[in-house]
């Protein structure tokens, strides 16, 4: 295997396959408390792009409440069982990544859900940890200590994916313009071996057409500078798609380098498994850090704090503003006069968006009498 540089672990490490980075690295940074389970980019997603024969039970973006909730059933229970220790010396993973841990004769940990895990694309949905009391509804443990919270998936875009690392056809691939993960439909034989390989179950096979497909990242779209169907639809306006850049050449105009990079407030989605996935989540500010440190690494603690405090930073405002403002790419941001500004590649203002709403107290009064000259009874006069 050859030896790549990934930054989520500070190390390098096996990889089949030479690096070499795409020229853009496309995006999505998912703020997880404002998810409110609607549903709507799930929906938007399958409209868009899976409505076709064989593609019923897929759904290439996902809502799962967690810890519960699973699409397909177990399926980061299964590989972190599979990996074995993963632990972390400071910002650098001391673990086997899933390709160093690979059995003889495998590319990765894998394994390959059956057709029923695939049914049920949120079982335990909005099931908190602890149990209720039997004999009440009410549960017995304190409301304090109970916790569940959505993640929104979508295939992650790797930097070093398993998909393709696995597939046996060499009909996966990463383009170089935008670095989104494709599977050439007329290479692909449907062997699955990238639906074994990827950890976060992002590829998945038509029983139809007898090949595998994925989340295409809405290329169609990122090619005309707009940001994808789900981000564009969200409700809760908690998607920002955009490009990110590594640690070394971050740019903090960037909105994603801003967040990920210098705020350290959205991080990635099992960095320990060695793909270097690019969907970064801003960890839910309620749930306990151990859940939270094995799910998106170290730095957990440190970007809830800085998340908390958005409130008196008003860059970091400004940046969480911009999501859900345009469908238009973000390319630089600024924040000036209360005002957070997003430009598009050349520079162009595309939105602007106030910190905080004007607030107007209107000058009110109660009549003393109604129009009829009777006194007015039931209002209570301003003094
Ligand atoms: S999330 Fe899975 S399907 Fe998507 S690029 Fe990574 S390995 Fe491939
Ligand atoms: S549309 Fe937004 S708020 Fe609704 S489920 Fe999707 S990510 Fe969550």
């Amino acid at each position: 295997m050859a030896k790549v540089f990934n930054w989520q672990l500070g190390r390098d490490m096996d990889y089949p396959y030479e690096g070499s980075r795409p020229e853009r690295q496309f995006c999505m940074v998912m703020d997880t408390n404002k998810c409110i389970a609607c549903q709507t980019c799930t929906i938007a997603c399958k409209s868009t792009w899976t409505w076709g024969p064989g593609q019923e039970y897929m759904l290439w973006n996902n809502i799962e409440t967690k810890p519960y909730g699973f699409y397909p059933t177990g399926w980061d229970v299964q590989v972190l069982e599979r990996l074995g220790p993963q632990d972390w010396q400071g910002d650098t993973y001391a673990g086997k990544t899933i390709f160093e841990a690979a059995e003889t004769g495998e590319v990765a940990v894998n394994w390959q859900p059956d057709q029923a895990d695939w049914n049920h694309p949120n079982l335990g949905e909005d099931e908190p940890t602890g149990v209720a009391g039997e004999e009440t509804y009410i549960p017995d443990i304190p409301h304090a200590d109970m916790w569940m919270y959505y993640l929104q998936r979508i295939c992650n875009h790797c930097t070093y994916p398993a998909c393709l690392a696995a597939c046996p056809r060499q009909a996966i691939y990463k383009r170089d313009e935008d670095g989104i993960v494709l599977i050439d439909q007329d290479r692909c034989r449907g062997y699955q071996e990238c639906v074994a390989a990827c950890p976060y179950k992002k590829s998945m096979f038509n029983i139809e057409t007898r090949v595998s497909e994925k989340c295409i990242g809405c290329y169609p779209k990122i090619e005309q500078g707009l940001q994808t169907q789900c981000t564009t639809v969200c409700i809760g306006r908690l998607r920002l798609t955009d490009f990110v850049n590594t640690p070394d050449k971050a740019d903090a105009r960037n909105p994603a380098d801003f967040l990920i990079h210098t705020r350290k407030v959205a991080l990635p989605i099992y960095p320990q498994l060695g793909l270097e996935p690019n969907v970064y989540y801003i960890p839910p500010i309620h749930v306990p850090p151990k859940y939270l440190h094995q799910m998106f690494g170290p730095g957990v603690e440190e970007a809830i704090e800085t998340y908390k405090n958005a409130k008196d930073d008003d860059e970091l405002l400004g940046a969480l503003m911009l999501f859900g403002s345009t469908e238009k790419i973000i390319y630089s941001f600024d924040v000036r006069g209360g005002v957070a500004r997003g430009y598009d590649r050349k520079g162009d203002e595309l939105v602007a968006v106030p910190l905080r709403e004007p607030e107007l107290v209107r000058d009110f009064s109660y009549p003393t009498t109604l129009a009829d000259g009777t006194p007015a009874t039931g209002y209570r006069h301003n003094t």
